[in-house]
């Protein structure tokens, strides 16, 4: 079950390839909430960034399935804030890279309607390609 927690998911696979992945160490973390404090985009995410980073560390792959780690924009404002030097951006973007290799995506370019696509720059849509799909 991915909500049970235990020793071995804490020191399971999923947070070594998280680790590895972001180069952060999860541990580093004291829960202080100074990131989600600051985030600017925090009202339309369904999980807060500091709790993506409990469950993190607790090896919850429930993470996956958060909005939280496809809306992050990377603005380092968390990373400005953070206490204790921990990169957030770089664990969303782990989080991210392990979703889409498990298949999970959040864009389907056939879904867009082709006004839209006319009206997109292109680097927007590069951008979107890279971010969520696989
Ligand atoms: S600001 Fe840093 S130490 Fe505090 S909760 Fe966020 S990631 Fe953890
Ligand atoms: S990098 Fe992501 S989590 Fe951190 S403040 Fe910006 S949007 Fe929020």
């Amino acid at each position: 079950m991915r909500t049970e927690i235990s020793v071995k998911k804490v020191r399971g696979q999923f947070v070594q390839q998280v680790e590895e992945i972001s180069g952060q160490d999860l541990l580093a973390c004291n829960q202080c909430g100074k990131c989600s404090a600051g985030c600017p985009i925090v009202g339309t995410m369904d999980i807060l960034p500091s709790q993506i980073l409990r469950m993190t560390q607790l090896g919850m792959e429930d993470a996956l399935d958060s909005n939280t780690i496809w809306i992050c924009a990377s603005c380092l404002t968390c990373v400005a804030r953070c206490p204790k030097g921990v990169d957030l951006p770089r664990l969303m973007e782990a989080l991210r890279q392990i979703a889409l290799r498990q298949g999970i995506t959040r864009l389907d370019l056939k879904e867009l309607p082709p006004a839209l696509l006319r009206e997109l720059p292109q680097l927007a849509i590069i951008g979107g390609c890279r971010k969520y799909m696989r």
